[in-house]
């Protein structure tokens, strides 16, 4: 695939072996305290650093979750009458459970969505950051009180839980998407029922685990937080439900797609989390250097397989040469290879099909007119051949085509040129999603103007810093086709609680609002 094939790269260790992996597994997910019998099902718990199998786990029928829904109706009922600060608490266990587990947790990620050591430890810290953003917001949860307009009248909002949220997650974030639901939604009194991706069984089983063992320390209601294992139907089938308040569903804009009209119908909430289409600006006064760092990492990290991953570059023409051919030099340096080893940078594709779509996108690109600079081609196939390594690409773009605007969830990283900041901004905001975006630049005029309601679109921007690595203090989400929905941190929480607008009279008379005459 690539044009330059004579480039040196980067070493490529051994993989390991299946039972390896398997026991790591056992381990990790038995040390999290998870049950020994979850093991003992008949649906294949599978690795991408192989593709071999990691262990059996049980799957739940959509039949199911009328039960599951059942008992977190109940669980809510004493939940909701819970004072927040004492909700808190069961989330102040729980990161504390996450910290003492966060290596074995950190393992069951690296294994099930191939992420590095490092990456997955990142993903469990920021479970471990939105329990203590949640625990401080379990008595911060505020209302506001406003003049009424009536004398001897009080006129306030208070904030009260709004049900059962189901979570449907995906799998490059297999546990850290669920725990932004869960911390915020538990202090905010609402049950949580989890139907995690398909590709991640074992993760969402190790942080259950955690989580019911903070119930039990804890004393809260057992049902706050139960776990279906399955397919898109037991999803379906949490969509669909009527006693589901809120559905918090992360993943493809097209799951969104098919969610959002069938929750809406039955006057459910619903929080979206979908894809991203993500690009940097590259500025004329860019710091190449931080540039080249921030794209590196938001683009070839966790093997493009990020909401957030860098999909486009759309660089100033007096600079696109020099960094294109300084990213490719940084990208034939990658360690590529079995993500649980110390200095691979890039791990695997989640399975077969992300490999056919990156070779399909990079071959329609290629007939658009693209150019590949460096990657896209498969390593390691003679190790493993049901895993999925791949060189990250780099492709040159003469425009913004159709192959271009759409997201391909692997490392492409297709670079276009710009020579006036106004068309940059355009090609920015010209593709269907709206999740992060970045600019590089040492003008703070031009900073300013990217930040500006006539900047950037996404629910991200950000300025000398790549797109992806966002912190829970911020509100996280997008726009356009990313769903609109907003999670962690900021007044995120608003989303899992319902709003009451109280006017109090203590006047002794019944004046009307508006003057309004009724005798
Ligand atoms: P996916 O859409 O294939 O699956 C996500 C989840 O939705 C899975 O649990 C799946 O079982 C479920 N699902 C699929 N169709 C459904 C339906 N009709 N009804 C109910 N549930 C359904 O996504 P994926 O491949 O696991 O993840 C990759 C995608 O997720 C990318 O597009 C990525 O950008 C997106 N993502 C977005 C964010 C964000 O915060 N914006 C975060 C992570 C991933």
């Amino acid at each position: 695939m690539t044009t330059d094939e004579t480039q040196p790269t980067a070493t490529r260790p051994g993989l390991p072996d299946d039972t390896d992996l398997a026991a790591r597994a056992r381990a990790a997910l038995l040390a999290c305290g998870a049950d020994e019998a979850a093991l003992a099902g008949d649906q294949p718990a599978r690795t991408p650093i192989t593709g071999g199998e990691l262990a059996r786990v049980t799957w739940a029928t959509a039949a199911e979750v009328d039960d599951a829904v059942g008992r977190a109706v109940e669980a809510f009922a004493t939940w909701r009458t819970t004072p927040a600060p004492v909700r808190g608490a069961l989330v102040k266990r729980l990161g504390e459970l996450l910290a003492e587990h966060k290596d074995d947790l950190a393992v069951l990620v690296s294994l099930e969505a191939g992420k590095t050591t490092s990456e997955a430890r990142g993903e469990v810290q920021e479970m471990i950051d939105i329990c203590d953003l949640a625990v401080g917001m379990s008595r911060q949860l505020y209302g506001r009180t406003m003049p009424s307009e009536r004398p001897g009248h009080r006129l306030m909002e208070t904030w009260h839980p709004l049900g059962v949220v189901g979570v449907i997650s995906a799998f490059n974030f297999p546990v850290a998407v669920w725990s932004w639901n869960t911390a915020v939604a538990l202090v905010c009194g609402d049950p949580v029922i989890w139907k995690p991706s398909e590709a991640t069984p074992l993760s969402s089983l190790g942080a259950a685990a955690l989580l019911d063992r903070a119930i039990a320390d804890t004393g809260a209601p057992q049902h706050v937080s139960q776990l279906l294992l399955g397919g898109r139907d037991v999803g379906e089938a949490l969509v669909d439900h009527p006693d589901v308040a809120l559905l918090s569903a992360t993943g493809s804009t097209r799951m969104g797609r098919e969610v959002a009209p069938r929750v809406a119908g039955r006057f459910g909430r619903y929080l979206l989390e979908l894809g991203g289409n993500n690009a940097a600006i590259v500025a004329p006064s860019a710091d190449l250097d931080l540039a080249v760092r921030g794209i590196v990492f938001a683009a070839a990290g966790t093997a493009g397989q990020r909401c957030t991953t860098m999909r486009r570059v759309i660089a100033h023409s007096s600079v696109v040469d020099e960094l294109v051919e300084r990213v490719a030099a940084a990208y034939r340096t990658l360690a590529i290879g079995d993500p649980t080893t110390d200095g691979v940078l890039v791990g695997p594709l989640i399975g077969a099909p992300a490999y056919e779509t990156m070779t399909a996108a990079l071959t329609a690109a290629t007939e658009q007119g693209g150019q590949i600079v460096c990657g896209g081609t498969r390593v390691l196939e003679d190790l493993a051949p049901d895993a999925y390594y791949v060189e990250p690409a780099v492709v040159r773009m003469p425009g913004q085509t159709a192959i271009v605007r759409q997201e391909t969830f692997a490392p492409i990283v297709y670079v276009l040129a710009y020579e006036e900041l106004d068309e940059a901004i355009a090609l920015h905001n010209a593709v269907p999603h709206g999740l992060s975006s970045s600019i590089f630049t040492a003008d703070q005029a031009e900073a300013e103007r990217f930040l500006a309601a006539d900047g950037s679109d996404c629910g991200i921007s950000n300025v000398n810093i790549g797109t992806s690595g966002a912190e829970i203090g911020g509100a996280f989400g997008g726009e356009k086709e990313t769903g609109g929905g907003r999670e962690s941190g900021s007044d995120a929480w608003k989303a899992y609680m319902r709003r009451a607008t109280n006017t109090v009279n203590y006047s002794g008379e019944l004046p009307l609002a508006q003057g309004v005459e009724f005798a």
